[in-house]
């Protein structure tokens, strides 16, 4: 899902200023930009991995946006003379279950949330939360590394496979089945979003690691949710926006 930053606009009205006013009106626009949310380039999302590490307190959050006149590589990869590396098309619906479970810890950060004993509580929810996150993000990393490996998507990729692997995401175009089913909530939004895009089955490159740590996931959610907040039974079970594999 892409957040459109809107350009500012003059209040004057461009046709009664003169062309050298327009121009300089002109150059000063903003740039046309669009922020990332959920199909971010890797080394954002490492990036964003790494901030994670240092300041476990802070929400997750991947900033990769792009300039929507050159869009093949983002603003913070220009900054780094780097080029993107786009999560490759076959495995585009893991991103949204990713992004899916990282929204529904989300509120445990933005929301105002009854901790058991105040602050305290609080900071050791955090720590064990972004714990859990860790876990899942460096699982996924694990899955994206494996199916770029397979499909012999690393460094200077050649023509053939390129070819190669086009012609494997074509061919499995037919499993996606999307579901149309609406529940409220950004979290289900993504879940549902997954369902739109290629995903490996189970068995296939890391799927059944990935498979465990959205197991592994939950069951630390629950834990620490169970321990640090009051009246949580609630949310955690009909919240959780992905089906718990059946392992
Ligand atoms: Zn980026
Ligand atoms: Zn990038």
């Amino acid at each position: 899902m892409a957040d459109f930053i809107m350009p500012r606009t003059n209040c004057q009205d461009p046709d009664v200023l003169s062309s050298d006013k327009k121009a300089k009106t002109q150059h000063k626009l903003p740039k046309p930009y669009i922020n990332l949310a959920t199909l971010w380039c890797l080394q954002c999302f490492r990036c964003a991995v790494r901030h994670l590490d240092e300041e476990p307190f802070d929400v997750f959050h991947v900033a990769c946006s792009i300039d929507v006149r050159c869009p093949l590589t983002c603003d913070e990869c220009k900054d780094r003379d780097d080029k993107c590396d786009w999560i490759p098309q076959g495995i585009r619906g893991h991103v949204f279950e990713l992004m899916a479970l990282i929204k529904f810890v989300e509120k445990y950060w933005t929301d105002d949330i009854a901790y058991k004993d105040g602050y305290e509580s609080q900071e050791k929810a955090y720590a064990e939360l972004g714990t859990a996150i860790n876990g899942l993000c460096t699982a996924f990393d694990d899955l994206v590394e494996t199916h770029k490996k397979d499909h012999m998507l690393t460094g200077n990729v050649s023509d053939e496979a390129k070819a190669g692997y086009f012609a494997w995401c074509e061919a499995r175009q037919h499993m996606v089945r999307p579901n149309t089913q609406y529940i409220e909530g950004l979290h289900f939004q993504y879940a549902r979003r997954a369902t739109e895009h290629l995903r490996l089955r189970m068995g296939e490159g890391a799927s059944i690691s990935w498979a465990a740590a959205i197991c592994a996931f939950y069951l630390a959610v629950t834990s620490t949710v169970e321990k640090y907040v009051t009246s949580w039974s609630y949310s955690i079970v009909d919240q959780f926006p992905l089906e718990i594999p059946d392992l």
